[in-house]
């Protein structure tokens, strides 16, 4: 196989003339070095014939020094055994995974470093000859952008989800009160009945079963805060929607029994499993129970209701709607809701919505409201059941 640049001159006709274009090698040569992409073009065992400038500085090689090895100096092992296969089913079959076809892979610098890039392929005849010419993008900035992204995104919503607790602790100072109190009393009643004599040991049995019983409930309580609370890596891993719920409920009912509202659960039979990270969809519902019980501040205590209701939407999508009798969203503020910052609470921090709605596209899903047909506002959550 020859590197002579006559050899990879191509004769493509241009769609829109009759007329045929033949590149001189003159040209081919600055069409190749100009291009900010990388490229390469190997023969059909994948030897490398010809490397442009931009591949030379990315993978630290000068092309003289990789002419007739094979890309698999250039790629990781894996992938260039998977790249091998590709092209051994390709020969045989005509079958086409790669070539024509974008793909992620990750290369392999000079010095050892990987990277990820993405490889076009597409292939030339020359003299009878197949060649395939790799066109190859480095990703390196695109993927620390998403990271570093993805990081905000996880330090938003971790300050949403302490906002949302700094907002409960009314709400768990009172429920933490119960149990308390319980002990107290409970602790209270042992002394006495100790004082009373032995005759009395059931009765301080009974007592102290209720102390361990009620130490739990607290403790709980505040297992719960903390796992909510706790600051994490994202990850999505397939869920019971029905756990998921279930899990966060005992946060949401302590919020409405602190605010008298009537919380009331509907979740339809055989709810899916979903893929998703199970805390920021938790993260989402509380901070819709949150909005309702707000919204209904000004409501009296006995129409304070909050509906939860989940239901499969269609085959393939879950919904979560919560509907309160709050207030409303009126006109004016219709617009701003979801815009980050934007609130209409006097110690709001109005991050709430917006995270809420990059969770729920981050998931592939939705995040929406209507005002009901009477008072208040339905806010509701549409996940896809089918792994993105
Ligand atoms: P915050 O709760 O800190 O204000 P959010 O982003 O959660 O932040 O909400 C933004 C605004 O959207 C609220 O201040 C309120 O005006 C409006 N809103 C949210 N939920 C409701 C609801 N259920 N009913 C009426 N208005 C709502």
């Amino acid at each position: 196989m020859s590197t002579d640049p006559k050899h990879v001159a191509a004769t493509p006709k241009q769609a829109d003339s009759s007329q045929d274009v033949e590149f001189s090698a003159a040209e081919f040569e600055a069409l190749l070095n100009a291009a900010i992409d990388g490229i390469i073009v190997t023969d059909r065992d994948g030897r490398i014939l010809r490397m442009n400038a931009a591949a030379e500085s990315m993978f630290g090689f000068a092309a003289a020094d990789v002419a007739g090895q094979t890309i698999e100096i250039i790629m990781n092992t894996r992938d260039a055994r998977a790249h091998d296969r590709y092209m051994d089913n390709y020969m045989r079959t005509g079958e086409r995974k790669i070539i024509g076809i974008g793909r992620e892979v990750v290369a392999r610098h000079r010095d050892g470093r990987e990277f990820p890039v993405d490889l076009a392929i597409g292939e030339a005849r020359v003299k009878n000859e197949l060649h395939f010419v790799g066109l190859i993008r480095d990703l390196t900035e695109q993927k620390l952008a998403e990271e570093e992204a993805l990081r905000q995104r996880e330090q938003m919503s971790h300050v949403s989800r302490l906002t949302t607790m700094g907002e409960m602790a009314a709400a768990m100072a009172h429920e933490l009160n119960q149990p308390l109190s319980a002990i107290s009393n409970y602790t209270a009643a042992c002394t006495r009945l100790l004082d009373q004599g032995d005759e009395n040991r059931r009765d301080v049995d009974r007592a102290l079963d209720q102390i361990s019983v009620q130490a739990y409930r607290a403790a709980e309580i505040i297992q719960r805060m903390r796992d909510f609370a706790r600051s994490r890596e994202s990850g999505r891993q397939p869920v019971d929607i029905r756990d998921l719920i279930l899990a966060v409920l005992p946060l949401a009912r302590m919020d409405a029994r602190a605010n008298h509202v009537d919380l009331r659960i509907r979740l339809e039979k055989d709810l899916p499993t979903i893929n998703a990270d199970e805390i920021q969809i938790q993260q989402v519902l509380l901070n819709l129970v949150r909005n309702g019980i707000d919204a209904m501040k000004g409501v009296d205590e006995a129409s304070r209701r909050l509906d939860l209701r989940v239901w499969m939407e269609d085959e393939t999508h879950v919904r979560i709607g919560v509907t309160d009798r709050g207030h409303g969203v009126s006109d004016q503020v219709a617009e701003e809701v979801f815009t980050p910052f934007f609130t209409t609470k006097s110690s709001g921090m109005g991050l709430g919505l917006a995270i809420s709605r990059s969770i729920a596209t981050a998931h592939g899903g939705k995040l929406s409201y209507f005002n009901n047909p009477v008072v208040g506002a339905t806010f509701f959550l549409i996940l896809p059941t089918k792994a993105d």
